[in-house]
């Protein structure tokens, strides 16, 4: 059977998709994620890919050098290979993209995630493009600061546990604890807290209602309504998670008659069918039981559409097909990247009319989970792309 993925390519913009979520291992100091075409990146990349395909936000390019004025930036994140805070000077990050740095450390809890900071110098416009990428509040002001609603970061960081046994399975985990602690559960949530969702920003703090500090509340709307009241939140001086259950109990995970409970629907991903009852994703610390993995639920989403994010949920992921993944490389040549299914064959081809297709090298064996083509041609002004399958 022959199937095609077609990617079009605009002007320099990817067209067709929401979000690129782009993966950045160069900082990942303790080699926790290996090679490329590792279980440990795929598994990251099918976390990631899960987030592009609800995310669908537009998201101005950063880029000093094309910004009107005499400006420059630092992104500052923590380090995910030492946890110490670091720099990178003048980082480009492409339109409609996230860069997300990922290492492992030895570290106290499975993982850590969190949007990144910057630091930067121009003026005013420049300090709220880097801060709201064109992201506006209902007044047309830029999407930061007292009652801000859209979060817009650069990207940010996430660090995982070295210390520890990991299974990396994307469809199930084992009962008996053997693969210990499940990767894909962790990545969910961490990336979760890396777009907005219990990080210090305003979005967030914005819906947090800690006028009880021991019983506080999330009062996003669309959480709200997801949950059927306001979400009870684990206290903390700025609370960051759903109320912990605190509960363990077989075959559920949790306790039925639990008050503590914060349960909604899952979404269908990694092996789990929409609608299963779960403890929310953005809970603390809920336990695993069966051969299902924790995943996200309908609450969690909502509380990504509290802190700005635009969700479509009609693109659930299937791995069916692979997607198509564009980036430019520093000469200019497009890296059509995607992850394979083994023991399957493909080739790209490239066409200005979508009507003549010219093969893009040859056919490539599945020899790897993630495979690329590059095309070093010149540009032009349109170009699509499609993957044939065989
Ligand atoms: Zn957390």
């Amino acid at each position: 059977m022959m199937r095609f993925a077609v990617l079009i390519y605009l002007l320099g913009i990817v067209s067709l998709r929401g979000l690129e979520i782009e993966l950045d291992y160069s900082l990942d100091t303790y080699g926790f994620f290996g090679e490329t075409g590792s279980q440990e990146r795929a598994a990251l990349r099918a976390v990631a890919d899960f987030y592009e395909s609800i995310l669908q936000d537009d998201l101005e390019p950063i880029d000093a050098e094309a910004f009107v004025g005499n400006v420059s930036w630092s992104a500052r994140i923590s380090h995910p290979g030492t946890g110490a805070s670091y720099e990178i000077p003048n980082l480009v990050v492409p339109r409609d993209t996230l860069i997300v740095y990922a290492g492992g450390q030895p570290l106290a809890s499975a993982g850590r995630g969190g949007a990144g900071g910057f630091r930067a110098s121009g003026n005013q416009a420049w300090f709220d493009h880097i801060q709201a990428r064109g992201e506006t509040n209902p007044d047309g002001s830029p999407a930061h600061g007292e009652g801000a609603l859209d979060f817009g970061p650069w990207g940010g960081q996430i660090t995982f546990d070295t210390e520890r046994t990991w299974n990396f399975s994307l469809t199930e985990r084992r009962e008996d604890g053997s693969w210990g602690s499940d990767f894909v559960p962790t990545a969910l949530h961490e990336l979760g807290h890396l777009l907005g969702l219990g990080s210090s920003s305003d979005s967030w703090q914005t819906h947090t209602d800690t006028s009880d500090p021991a019983a506080p509340v999330f009062r996003g709307p669309h959480a709200v309504a997801s949950f059927g009241g306001p979400v009870p939140m684990q206290p903390s001086t700025y609370p960051s998670h759903w109320q912990d259950d605190g509960a363990c109990v077989y075959p559920l995970g949790h306790d039925p008659d639990n008050g503590r409970n914060v349960l909604s629907l899952t979404l269908e991903q990694f092996g789990v069918p929409a609608g299963v009852e779960q403890i929310a994703r953005m809970d603390p610390s809920s336990c695993a039981t069966g051969t299902r993995l924790r995943v996200f639920t309908e609450l969690d989403v909502a509380a990504l559409q509290d802190v700005g994010w635009d969700i479509e949920m009609g693109s659930a992921p299937t791995r069916d097909l692979p997607v198509l993944n564009l980036d430019v490389l520093p000469d200019g040549a497009r890296r059509l990247q995607w992850d394979a299914v083994p023991g399957a064959r493909y080739q790209v081809e490239s066409s200005r009319d979508l009507s003549q297709w010219t093969p893009l090298g040859t056919w490539l064996e599945a020899n790897e989970a993630t495979l690329h083509a590059d095309d070093t041609s010149p540009s032009g002004i349109r170009l699509f792309y499609r993957l044939r399958q065989e």
